[in-house]
């Protein structure tokens, strides 16, 4: 496992080292050859650049990657991050975790993922699309972005207005090519964006718990009840990924209990009210201060409070070896990506705690992302084309279940039934396919073999398996 200093901020921490110790630590559970191993492991492709923009009155040099981590499946497919920490080894981590990520969850694509070294929150909308475009040009002159060589997506730090100037720029460049709506996903419903995207991966997230909290053997081992219902939650950041995963939970019973943003956190044992702490933080500029939830300036100290369930959701490292000892929560969903360092998640499993890994429990945004690729390649929205042909065979089957039972099927449940599925219905319902299906997979391995002490080992196998078997069948080309 690896070695660090607990201390370390978190952009000094080796996150790629990291991913690399599971990945060796996981492979000792398979039969693959070294070499196979090695070339999974490795990333393929590091382009490192950096770019002048015009901002805040002069020049500024940006600095910006894009790693392709595996090519065993085109696409490659990862978000962009743009932050002021994000660096070469952060990107790689990312990047492995996209292929690893995407195995799981059976969607076709290698792993990928991008950074810009930037805080936009220090820039006019103007300088961020200049920006955007900038990158985007980068890309497309190294040939790291195109619908069937490497699809972009949001991640920590952009969203969809990013990525409508990222599929602007790529059609100024490629004017009248057929497929240039499926260079990026994650756009804006207007621009060949698909319904349900923004709030996938926090939907993903609470099916992850949901389902974690369903297996009555494992709640036993836990102690907690089966069943998100009364489950008390902290959820932190609340952003995009923490926002959606926090309201779904809620939603279905659960209590959220804390909330946790960089300008402190909350508490509230009788549960609090997810969009009424969102529409406060909007109209005050933060979350302190929200009715009679006990206040905490100092944010990390949210993270420690009573609670079942954790959902981190916000950066990596925010579980570490120093507050592993005070997390009270029995069940760890990870939002984020690497949310807890080995050590913290060692220490965890130790005391009998469950965690729902980042690659499994935030798959969500790039299932969806797929849907939204395969909606942009096939050029009509899930549904369209056969609702007509629905719509008769509907009309037909109720009125045969009408003769046939004698029974008369009301006008309500005759509409519901006739009028077929809308898009957000299809990919709701094929995101939640995909999660649940995967977390019983990834259970199963854990279960198979004794050894494997954790769901984050489980996940590694499972995808170690798979990108194993794509590159034997590959062959090695020339
Ligand atoms: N950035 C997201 C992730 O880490 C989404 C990636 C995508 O949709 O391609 O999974």
């Amino acid at each position: 496992m690896a070695k660090k200093p607990s201390k370390a901020a978190a952009h000094e921490i080796s996150f790629w080292d990291d991913v690399c110790d599971y990945f060796n630590h996981a492979a000792t559970f398979t039969d693959h050859p070294k070499d196979i191993l090695e070339m999974i492991r490795e990333c393929n492709s590091i382009y490192s650049f950096k770019f002048p923009i015009r901002a805040n009155g002069g020049f500024e040099l940006i600095s910006a990657w894009r790693v392709e981590h595996s090519h065993h499946k085109l696409p490659t497919k990862g978000g962009i991050r743009y932050s002021e920490f994000v660096h070469e080894d952060e990107v790689k981590a990312l990047a492995a975790l996209m292929t690893y990520k995407c195995a799981i969850v059976n969607v076709p694509y290698g792993g990928a993922k991008g950074g810009v070294k930037v805080n936009p929150k220090k820039y006019s909308e103007r300088e961020l699309e200049n920006i955007t475009r900038r990158y985007t040009s980068e890309l497309i002159k190294k040939n790291f972005i195109g619908p069937g060589t490497d699809v972009p997506a949001p991640d920590y730090g952009t969203g969809e207005r990013e990525m409508s100037w990222i599929v602007d720029t790529y059609q100024a460049y490629n004017p009248g090519q057929i497929d240039s709506n499926a260079c990026v996903t994650g756009k804006p419903l207007a621009q060949h964006g698909i319904a349900g995207r923004r709030e996938a991966t926090g939907r993903g997230v609470f099916f992850a718990a949901r389902e974690c909290v369903n297996v009555p053997e494992d709640m036993k081992k836990v102690k907690l009840s089966v069943g998100l219902e009364g489950k008390r939650v902290i959820v932190q950041g609340l952003g995009n990924v923490g926002y959606y995963s926090a309201k779904f939970i809620q939603e279905a019973g659960g209590i959220i209990v804390g909330l946790c943003e960089y300008e402190g956190a909350i508490y509230d044992s009788k549960g609090l009210d997810v969009d009424d702490v969102v529409r406060h933080r909007k109209e005050t500029g933060s979350i302190l201060n929200y009715k009679k939830a006990k206040n905490f300036k100092n944010s990390s100290e949210g993270l420690e409070q009573e609670c079942d369930i954790f959902v981190p959701a916000a950066l990596e490292n925010q579980i570490h070896d120093g507050n592993i000892a005070a997390i009270k929560a029995k069940i760890i969903v990870e939002g984020a990506n690497g949310p807890t360092t080995p050590d913290a998640a060692t220490a965890f499993i130790k005391r009998g705690g469950i965690i729902v890994p980042d690659m499994y429990a935030n798959a969500g945004g790039v299932t969806v992302s797929y849907f939204e690729w395969l909606k942009n390649l096939s050029h009509v929205a899930f549904g369209r084309m056969n609702k007509r042909f629905e719509e008769n065979a509907a009309r037909n089957m109720v009125d045969m279940i009408e003769r046939m039972t004698g029974q008369s099927i009301t006008a309500d449940q005759r509409t519901v039934i006739v009028k077929g599925a809308s898009e957000l219905e299809l990919v709701n319902s094929g995101l939640e396919e995909t999660m649940v299906r995967a977390y019983h997979e990834i259970r199963d391995i854990q279960l198979a073999n004794k050894k494997i002490t954790d769901l984050r080992m489980a996940a590694f196998v499972c995808a170690i398996d798979k990108v194993a078997i794509s590159y034997k069948n590959l062959g090695i080309f020339p």
